[in-house]
């Protein structure tokens, strides 16, 4: 079979590759029909993810067919259609006991990491019977993609650990694609006001297409000031950052009102000056994290009912056998419009 393999840093290919074969009673063989590129594929190319070795397929969302069962599979069986979570989760350990899907003893984000993932035409699920979900009939499939990582990862570590509540001001500090989740599944919440904040004047035209009341470009660097001001000067009830750079993180500690939050979701690779002797008596709360992604069932109803439609985060589609064009154009996002990326099998 097909895949795209890390080589090290900087170096990929479209590799031939062993396709996959059942290891323990409770894997399943995917045969992958839609997948996509995460921002966290780019970093591991750059060689900022150590843990991923020579030779890795890289890839952690994505949907498919069931090829082939573990003996110890029950609710799956060949033929099914299936979302994969980007977090494999056996279900029954300590953390998975408490929904801390992420720190699962035996998976949390393993696929594309520490095992081999979804950019292929095969990949081996461990824990299949709770690291998968069921695609209803008729569901839109590449829609579904969304909810592999960005949709539970803006909703759980954005909205949820931001506390959105009806009516407050919300601000939101990244328009890519996991920003936009935030944004779309913010709305569940009926915020009073619901800001996007971006250097890329396309991103923040799309934000106004999805829902955002206003839209900031912080290229002049007088966020901090726009944002008090749009206030009446006492700051946002929640400030979700999701870029992951010390200067966004600092917008949002300097514009978090009295008793507001800060949801981080940015993946950071350096530390961030935390002024602590200015937020303590503010009664601030900051919340981070990976995503769990035990609010899946949950997201995939709304997108079934057509309350959030992900599909609008496509911008672009490939066949699988050109997800190189496809690495490249997601690469150069700003120049090249691109939010999600969507490859297909059977294209
Ligand atoms: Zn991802
Ligand atoms: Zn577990």
């Amino acid at each position: 079979m097909k895949a795209l393999v890390y080589k090290g840093p900087g170096r990929k290919e479209w590799a031939d590759k062993e396709k996959p074969a059942i290891q323990r009673p409770t894997d399943a063989i995917v045969r992958i029909t839609n997948t996509t590129i995460c921002g966290t594929d780019l970093h591991i190319l750059k060689g900022d993810v150590p843990a991923v070795t020579d030779g890795r397929t890289l890839g952690h969302e994505g949907v498919g067919v069931i090829e082939e069962t573990g003996s110890a599979i029950r609710n799956f069986r060949k033929g099914d259609r299936v979302l994969i979570s980007c977090i494999t989760s056996c279900g029954s350990c300590a953390n998975c006991k408490r929904q801390l899907y992420s720190h699962c003893a035996d998976g949390g984000w393993i696929l594309g990491h520490l095992i081999d993932g979804t950019q292929a035409e095969y990949v081996r699920i461990p824990h299949a019977d709770n690291s998968l979900y069921p695609i209803p009939d008729g569901a839109d499939k590449e829609a579904l993609v969304m909810l592999s990582d960005i949709l539970p990862t803006g909703f759980e570590i954005g909205v949820l650990a931001g506390q959105v509540a009806p009516g407050d001001f919300v601000a939101i500090v990244g328009a890519g694609p996991v920003g936009m989740a935030a944004l779309l599944t913010a709305q569940f919440y009926s915020p009073g006001r619901l800001v996007m904040l971006d250097t890329d004047p396309n991103r923040l035209e799309v934000a106004k297409q999805l829902g955002a009341t206003d839209v900031i470009n912080v290229a002049d660097g007088k966020a901090i000031e726009t944002l008090r001001a749009m206030t009446g000067g006492t700051g946002v009830d929640v400030a979700i950052e999701a870029v992951g750079i010390p200067a966004t993180f600092d917008i949002c500690q300097q514009v978090v009102a009295p008793g507001g939050r800060i949801a981080n979701v940015g993946v950071h690779g350096k530390p961030v000056e935390l002024h602590i002797e200015n937020l303590w008596i503010q009664n601030i709360t900051i919340a981070m994290g990976l995503v769990n992604t035990n609010t899946t069932p949950l997201l995939m109803k709304t997108v079934q009912s057509g309350r959030i439609s992900p599909a609008q985060l496509i911008t672009h589609r490939f066949a699988l056998n050109d997800i190189l064009k496809a690495y490249d154009v997601f690469s150069a996002a700003a120049k090249e419009k691109a939010l999600k990326v969507i490859l297909k099998a059977d294209a």
